[in-house]
């Protein structure tokens, strides 16, 4: 064997000479079948390029964490979640930096208590004073 070439099988591929990856001419959904995973839908490739707008636009007019008060927001936390309508509703973010972030996301009731977050299954909670 010369350097470089690849390493020669002994037993053949169970899947015969089946390329591993589909062929994606094939599909024509907007579906990236690049893996066995599912590809993101482009429903929610839309919502994901909206969030990254927002969320540029909602860190620059916040830009110090909102726990500690000291540390570049880095992060938009999502009090209530990120579910449904919920990922895009700015009135339940919060601008914090990394450390705060997983602080909260470590310590949910005492987030609660100190209204980082909020409890997920309310119908009406109090919107987070600004
Ligand atoms: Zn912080």
């Amino acid at each position: 064997m010369k350097r470089g070439d690849p390493p020669k099988r002994r037993t053949p591929l169970a899947r015969g000479d089946k390329p591993l990856r589909p062929d994606p001419s094939r599909y024509r959904d907007g579906y990236s079948h690049n893996s066995t995973l599912r590809g993101t839908s482009p429903a929610r490739r839309q919502v994901l390029a909206k969030y990254d707008k927002l969320r540029s636009e909602f860190l620059e007019a916040n830009p110090i964490c909102r726990r500690c008060q000291r540390a570049r927001a880095s992060d938009v936390h999502h009090m209530r979640g990120r579910v449904g309508d919920l990922m895009l509703d700015t009135r339940w973010w919060l601008p914090l930096c990394r450390a705060c972030h997983a602080w909260v996301d470590v310590h949910p009731e005492a987030a609660i208590e100190g209204g980082f977050a909020a409890l997920r299954n309310t119908v009406n909670p109090e919107l987070p004073s600004t």
